[in-house]
């Protein structure tokens, strides 16, 4: 199996580029943004819970996300590989989802790092605000507290790949074709 973390701040690229990588390697696209966002919108209990954590740019609880995206996983058992996009996000998260894998006897393969200075990481959100309707792209203030709790939060997780010989930095400012062949590059590298 090929499973691939998909890591980088909010603005990144993780989205548009997972889209290409699914195709290319027909894996399986977990966002977990997407399904806290389609659970607000089918109005769940779940996505109740998400919305009042999202709407601040804070994480939504460890717990909850953790459960929700093992939940996923195990809806797709005859899947090739995954694309984990927005997850892990706390090491927390990292933990859980290598004993989940372990326990099917899988393993992550690689986390690909998508690195962008903030200052595009902003313009990118303002833009995507536009056509995405999302709340939390469209105020800078949440914007800036997004970018925050990833810096304090998120960026940690990059050391348990290393840790692991799993990281590879890619650098995320360049056209989406030019970026993709970097990713598929780092893919083709694994040992
Ligand atoms: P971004 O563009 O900020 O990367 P996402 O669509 O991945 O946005 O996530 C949107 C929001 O959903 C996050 O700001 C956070 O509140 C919540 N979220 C997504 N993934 C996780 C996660 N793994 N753990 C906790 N909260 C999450």
């Amino acid at each position: 199996m090929l499973n691939i973390v998909l890591f980088g701040p909010p603005g990144a690229g993780k989205g548009t580029q997972s889209e290409r990588l699914i195709e290319k390697y027909n894996l399986v696209h977990l966002s977990t943004g997407d399904i806290f966002r389609a659970n607000i919108k089918g109005g769940t209990e779940l996505g109740v819970l998400a919305k009042s954590y999202i709407d601040k740019g804070q994480l939504v609880p460890d717990e909850v996300t953790i459960k929700m995206l093992e939940s996923e996983v195990s809806k797709c058992p005859d899947a090739k590989g995954f694309i984990f996009d927005g997850f892990p996000r706390t090491s927390a998260q990292a933990d859980a989802l290598d004993n989940f894998l372990g326990t099917k006897g899988e393993h992550i393969s690689i986390m690909l790092a998508l690195d962008v200075p903030e200052q595009e990481l902003k313009k990118r959100l303002l833009e995507r605000a536009k056509v995405s309707g999302r709340a939390d792209d469209a105020d800078p203030a949440i914007i800036q507290k997004r970018i925050d709790v990833y810096n304090s939060e998120t960026f940690p997780v990059k050391e348990y790949y290393q840790k692991q010989n799993k990281f590879s930095d890619i650098y995320g400012i360049g056209s989406i074709e030019e970026i993709f062949d970097r990713l598929v590059n780092a893919i083709n590298n694994i040992q």
